[in-house]
């Protein structure tokens, strides 16, 4: 249900674990207790039994990414020098790679306008520097 905010949360180098569709209530609280999560939902029920469990859930109360990312970051601040340390698909810690050996997988372009390049590991998948970047340090900059 949030999962466009989680990729943002990702982007934002926050350890992301988001809940597949088959997981219920008492599993998601028992990992979010076990690992130390916060739980972030729109589900008002899941947050009623999280702070039950003496959990600090986070309630989204909005459809608008924007005002779901406002949110999260009101109430954990995001650590500026991890941005962009994650993968956005699978979680994973990415890494610097060079950008010769980029040359072949990413587009022409991205190719000629960026200098700095990292890949996951994991997925595979490649990472540069897009416009997004610079609106990131903004968002987190407006939240004080
Ligand atoms: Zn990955």
């Amino acid at each position: 249900m949030l999962g466009t905010l989680a990729k943002w949360l990702r982007i934002y180098g926050f350890d992301t674990f988001y809940a597949s569709r088959d997981m219920d209530d008492p599993e998601l609280l028992g990992i979010s207790k076990k690992d130390n999560r916060i739980l972030i939902t729109r589900d008002k029920n899941l947050i009623i039994a999280a702070r039950r469990e003496n959990l600090k859930p986070i309630e989204i109360n909005s459809t608008a990414l924007d005002e779901q990312i406002s949110i999260v970051l009101g109430d954990i601040k995001p650590d500026k020098t991890k941005i962009l340390s994650r993968c956005i698909v699978c979680n994973a810690k990415v890494e610097d790679i060079k950008k010769q050996e980029v040359k072949d997988k990413v587009p022409k372009k991205v190719f000629e306008n960026n200098d700095k390049f990292w890949f996951c590991k994991k997925c595979n998948k490649i990472y540069w520097q897009g416009s997004h970047y610079e609106k990131m340090f903004e968002k987190i900059d407006n939240l004080g």
